[in-house]
């Protein structure tokens, strides 16, 4: 499951699992935690060669249970400090370095055959999902809504969170990721040529559930899953 961010792809990638009893997994957290350790480190984000180092030596682990949202570095969980404006400011320059993609899709595509192996099936939400990291994946879904829809979405999510944000800025902070995720050289954000658009600027978690589920049910993808 690939799109830009707001969309509800998180929200809805994780139930789809759970309907399924799939696993998930969230490769977005995975940039997110490799951009923290190259914070922390005082690193600055446009240095490739520095961020390389850091996403070489970080001690990344990622859960791939969608009840649980589990991401270590180290022995520290740092599910919740992944989420700040400063790594979301941060992200977009640390995850166009072709060389940490490479290493984290060769992580992702491990985490993927081995939670296969365990369930029988795995969403994967990103943004280079169906384009690089699984380009065999039996659905391939591209989610899109409208800029005020994910504005007013993520504003939500943020004030959820505890974070005090307003729409415009949110709107603009969106607006600026997209850019910089489609437009980078390695693996830029865009549909796969045989995914599936599905635009949920009208529709609410539940209604994208249901009609993923049908597509998931027509491709006799969910006998995947629960023949475990
Ligand atoms: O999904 P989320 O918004 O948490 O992703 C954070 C950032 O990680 C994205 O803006 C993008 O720069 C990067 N990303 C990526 N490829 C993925 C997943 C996320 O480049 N597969």
């Amino acid at each position: 499951m690939d799109g830009p961010s707001g969309t509800g792809k998180s929200t809805v990638a994780r139930r789809l699992a759970t309907a399924l009893g799939a696993a998930y997994l969230d490769t977005g957290a995975m940039y997110r935690a490799v951009t923290l350790q190259v914070l922390r480190g005082g690193v600055d984000p446009t240095d490739s060669a520095a961020v390389l180092r850091c996403a070489e030596s970080a001690d990344l682990r990622i859960g791939t249970d969608p009840a649980v949202a589990e991401v270590h570095l180290g022995e520290v969980d740092v599910a919740a400090e992944i989420r700040t404006p400063a790594v979301t400011q941060a992200v977009s320059a640390v995850s166009a370095v072709p060389a940490v993609r490479e290493l984290l899709v060769a992580r992702q595509r491990q985490l993927i055959g081995e939670a296969k192996a365990r369930l029988g099936g795995i969403v994967v939400e990103g943004r280079d999902i169906g384009t690089v990291v699984v380009p065999d994946a039996g659905l391939k879904v591209y989610l899109t809504a409208s800029a005020d829809a994910r504005a007013a979405r993520r504003t939500a999510q943020d004030s959820a969170a505890g974070l005090q944000s307003t729409v415009d800025a949110t709107l603009a902070d969106v607006a600026r990721r997209d850019h910089l995720d489609s437009t980078r050289a390695a693996s830029p954000l865009r549909p796969a040529v045989d995914a599936v658009e599905v635009d949920t600027t009208e529709l609410d978690v539940a209604g994208v559930l249901a009609h993923l589920l049908a597509m998931v049910r027509d491709r006799g993808l969910d006998h995947a899953a629960a023949g475990r």
